[in-house]
């Protein structure tokens, strides 16, 4: 049977950088759905002009255009074995869709970690993050330094800051996680899947703590 994670958590916590570690040990593809919005701004797709109206305000992108993307993401064959969702679901309908869609996999969502810290330290880490402009890779330029700054360690490309890591653009997010998403803490809860993961630690120990939930 196919493994999904799905990795909850605010915009900030770190959900990104431990899914492309924890891609690595599990062998599970990371999918996250703001990387796939913003190869189809890249890319200058119709979704992407929809998607980047909503993002530069920090709003969520509509259920129906976000599922559809993620319903084509998890039919290629690189999540055959399942993934690792960073990103989405980030509604309850969304995720009503992802238990449906996930069926038609003959899988299910085994683990949820949710990943915590204060709002002060997701507003340092958002307005502190570098991303790579190939393929979406971060930093931070206190806490994950890149060896040269302004390149990318691993793939050698650009570093920028996100529009939407502006300190206006941040504080709606927050405000959008608490409201939309945060309602999945209970959802999962309730299935019996959510794993509580202290994300003000440093990367290594909640990569550690992460790894033991996935090992349970
Ligand atoms: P998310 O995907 O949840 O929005 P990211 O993984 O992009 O979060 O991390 C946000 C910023 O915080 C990045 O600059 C990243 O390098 C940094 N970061 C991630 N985890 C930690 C941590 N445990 N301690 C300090 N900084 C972190
Ligand atoms: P963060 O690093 O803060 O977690 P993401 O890269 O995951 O941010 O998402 C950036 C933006 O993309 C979000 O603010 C939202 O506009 C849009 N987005 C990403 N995932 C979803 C989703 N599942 N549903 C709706 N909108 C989404």
């Amino acid at each position: 049977m196919p493994t999904y994670i799905v990795l909850l958590g605010p915009p900030g916590v770190g959900k990104g950088t431990q899914a492309e570690i924890i891609a690595e040990s599990t062998g599970l593809p990371h999918v996250s759905s703001g990387d796939l919005f913003r190869e189809n701004i890249k890319n200058k797709t119709d979704l992407g002009k929809l998607a980047q109206s909503f993002m530069n305000k920090g709003d969520l992108v509509p259920d129906d255009v976000t599922i559809s993307m993620i319903r084509e993401r998890l039919s290629r064959p690189d999540c055959l074995n399942g993934a690792l969702l960073d990103g989405f679901p980030r509604t309850v309908v969304q995720a009503d869709s992802l238990a449906g869609l996930l069926t038609e996999f003959e899988g299910k969502v085994n683990f949820v970690p949710y990943i915590t810290a204060s709002e002060t330290t997701l507003i340092e880490r958002l307005s502190g993050r570098w991303t790579c402009k190939a393929q979406g890779h971060v930093f931070h330029e206190k806490y994950n330094p890149p060896k040269k700054p302004g390149v990318c360690d691993i793939d050698g490309s650009q570093l920028y800051q996100r529009d939407d890591d502006k300190a206006e653009t941040v504080t709606r997010r927050i405000q959008v996680y608490f409201s939309q998403t945060a309602p999945l803490i209970a959802y999962y809860r309730a299935l019996g899947l959510l794993s509580d993961i202290d994300g003000a630690q440093s990367i290594e120990k909640v990569t550690a703590d992460l790894l033991a939930v996935l090992r349970n």
